[in-house]
């Protein structure tokens, strides 16, 4: 297969960058941007780096209305040796695709997808924050472009790639959360879209989460969408919990994301030799756990926090403080361990980041 050229356009009004100590999530966007088309017959085509800037969409364009979108999230880190790499780039491409297939959306070249990111930190490598803790939020999107009030799936459909730099996710060291286990709402069900990157899921999410913050609440723990009793993810992170000497997490079965920062940490958990199972557990079986002692930690994994402790999980009106509201060891071990291998400040044995 010939790899195509990802054409070049500079920008000529460069944008005033934020000073590192002022990055909040998501607000400002980088100077550039990838973008790549597709239309029916031609397949993806016109890979190419623009100036950051509006795109212009008829008001019937199709992904207004049904939805039909996928993205995902990855990090590029600038490590004290000043070299950017870029976290487990071609796994999120893969999974990219994947959600992609669970959307009608036609299928990219995952190289081209890791290549789109590479170019795009590389022609922006001055927005990669400095400080530590900052890193460069990378936001692949698929929108169906296609101008036509008709539900089928799209034959235009437009990739872009944007970038935002981050502050550090922890300023103040690791600060647990509280969640909500929640049998009023339900995220996902099998045969759905829960395991892909998708809009819908995101929108499904909000009424809960607003409510969980009403009850003073950080984040929302997803229950089973049929039974309502079977972990399925929190917020936007997947779920793990430590019971005893083993640590648990629900399975990918169809409802969750195959979190990258999960899969991280089941490989380096299994490298340390402890324990750890891919296996449904019940709401129950946590809350007891919790009540007689052996609930050691709980925390969430994803690209944002990377892992972010539990301090109070609440259900059905019952109150669990979990290893007194303090960060675990192994919570904390676990994101010491990723974080050197993102910032290149120790090995990185599964070759999990690439250098731009
Ligand atoms: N679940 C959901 C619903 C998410 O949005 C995310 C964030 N991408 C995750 C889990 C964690 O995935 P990852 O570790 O790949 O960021």
């Amino acid at each position: 297969m010939t790899t195509p050229t990802i054409e070049l356009t500079r920008t000529q009004a460069p944008k005033p960058r934020p000073d590192d100590a002022d990055l909040v999530f998501g607000k400002v966007m980088t100077d550039h941007m990838f973008l790549m088309d597709y239309e029916d017959g031609k397949g993806w085509h016109d890979p190419r780096i623009v100036p950051y800037g509006p795109l212009s969409m008829d008001p019937a364009t199709s992904v207004l209305h049904y939805g039909q979108t996928v993205f995902d999230g990855l990090k590029a880190f600038r490590g004290p040796d000043g070299h950017i790499r870029l976290f487990r780039a071609q796994r999120h491409a893969e999974r990219l695709n994947k959600s992609c297939a669970a959307l009608c959306i036609p299928p990219m070249d995952t190289d081209l997808v890791r290549r789109s990111f590479e170019a795009l930190v590389s022609v922006d490598n001055a927005w990669v924050p400095h400080r530590p803790g900052t890193s460069l939020y990378i936001r692949p999107t698929v929108v169906a472009t296609e101008v036509q009030l008709g539900v089928h799936p799209a034959h235009r459909l437009t990739y872009f790639v944007i970038c935002s730099p981050v502050g550090a996710y922890y300023k103040e060291g690791m600060k647990p959360v509280k969640i909500l286990a929640t049998d009023k709402y339900v995220r996902a069900v099998r045969g759905g879209l829960g395991e892909a990157k998708t809009a819908a899921n995101y929108a499904a999410s909000l009424a809960a989460a607003q409510d969980a913050e009403a009850q003073g609440y950080t984040q929302v723990l997803w229950l089973d969408g049929v039974e309502r009793r079977y972990l399925d993810e929190v917020g936007t992170m997947n779920i793990m919990v430590k019971i005893g000497d083993e640590v648990i997490t629900p399975p990918l079965a169809g409802t969750i994301l195959d979190g990258v920062t999960r899969n991280s940490i089941l490989t380096l958990l299994r490298d340390w030799g402890i324990k750890a199972s891919e296996r449904p557990i019940t709401i129950d079986e946590v809350m007891q756990a919790g009540r007689d002692g052996t609930l050691a930690e709980m925390w969430g994994t994803g690209t944002a926090a990377v892992v972010s402790p539990v301090g109070l999980l609440g259900y059905k009106g019952e109150k669990l403080t979990i290893n007194n509201g303090e960060t675990g060891k192994l919570t904390q071990k676990l994101y010491d361990a990723i974080v050197a291998i993102q910032y290149g400040t120790a090995p990185d044995p599964h070759g999990w980041t690439s250098e731009v």
